[in-house]
């Protein structure tokens, strides 16, 4: 039986990893942090399954532990400080989290397992202020906020301990990837879940930052296949994963309203609150290095997606209300 260690199993993609390599027949341990008031929502059906263990990307000790106790084949890197807005406000935690965090699991994956696959959870946002449409894996980096800096730090130690140690250390460059188990600051959970509100009565508006902003929007549950895939190769290699197609924040309110029959013009407020002191205007990435060396696909479509996670908060605040 195969083992896998996850960091952030608790969040939107290592609770749909998690799933997937259950199904596989993996034996899976999720990291947790310790915390007065855990929240296991997007694992609640499946958290049985998980074989838990304390520790904190902060903590090298801890993390030799987890690594010694789960004996991992394959180690998911996927916590972080991942919210860009939440980024400047705390740029120091971000950093420490987000780009010394990896030093420290991959020191730990060094010392205690240096023989188990390690993936790396790198990001679209290391493009930032894009300097070739649309972005590959040889697209330089132009980072825009501390998330990404630390992102391209991340990224940047797992080749260096590729290069230097010989880990299998692989990194997956995705690009913004959703689902209903998205946390619900980032925009399209936060139009989603707008939606639902405003189409059950609870609110009249939803206030809004930049609609011009355009994005390479694929599912959650398709970009976790990916990740699995990176780490069955016989070699470790960084792959950018994207659905290829461009969509504006506009048009992601268009599609969420129009799926209950609302216009958005009739509830969008714009509120300078949520304008960012850099913004990313652009991504759009090429997989195709994906597509030829791991068979990669993408499976649902943006349209499909926002339907999938507007009825998903229908059901979710029409339960909340009644309860
Ligand atoms: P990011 O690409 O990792 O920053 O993902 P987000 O989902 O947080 O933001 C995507 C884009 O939507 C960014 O360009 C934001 O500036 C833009 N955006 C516009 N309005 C909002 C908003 O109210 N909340 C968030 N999170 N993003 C917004």
């Amino acid at each position: 039986m195969k083992k896998a260690l996850i960091t952030g199993v608790t969040g939107q993609d290592g609770s749909y990893l998690a799933e997937l390599l259950l199904q596989k027949g993996y034996k899976v341990y999720g990291l947790r942090r310790r915390t007065s008031t855990p929240n296991y929502e997007n694992v609640e059906a499946f958290k049985h399954e998980i074989e838990w263990i304390s520790g904190d990307l902060t903590d090298l000790s801890s993390l030799i532990e987890a690594i010694q106790v789960s004996k991992a084949d394959e180690v998911y890197n996927l916590g972080a400080q991942s919210f860009v807005e939440a980024s400047w406000p705390q740029p120091l935690l971000t950093g420490q989290i987000t780009a010394l965090g990896v030093t420290h699991i991959l020191e730990a994956v060094r010392i205690a397992r240096p023989q188990a696959k390690f993936y790396q959870a790198s990001s679209s946002e290391m493009f930032g202020k894009v300097v070739e449409t649309p972005q590959k894996e040889s697209t330089p980096f132009y980072p825009r906020s501390p998330y990404g800096v630390s992102k391209v730090y991340g990224h940047w130690i797992t080749v260096n301990y590729r290069e230097s140690f010989d880990l299998f250390a692989s990194s997956g460059i995705l690009f913004n990837h959703e689902s209903p188990r998205r946390g619900i600051e980032f925009v399209s959970r936060k139009v989603t879940d707008g939606v639902a509100r405003i189409k059950l009565g609870l609110q009249k508006e939803l206030r809004m930052g930049n609609l011009d902003a355009k994005r390479d929007w694929g599912f959650a549950g398709d970009f976790v296949k990916a990740m699995w895939l990176m780490l069955q190769q016989d070699t470790a290699d960084d792959y950018v994963i994207a659905t290829g197609e461009l969509h504006t924040v506009r048009e992601l309110l268009e599609t969420a309203f129009s799926h209950v029959d609302l216009n958005y013009e009739d509830h969008v407020v714009i509120d300078p609150k949520f304008i960012r002191p850099a913004e990313v205007d652009l991504l759009l990435g090429d997989c195709s290095k994906a597509q030829e060396k791991l068979g990669w696909r993408q499976e649902v479509s943006f349209q499909e997606m926002i339907r999938i996670m507007v009825e998903a908060d229908l059901q979710r605040v029409e339960w909340a209300m009644k309860s």
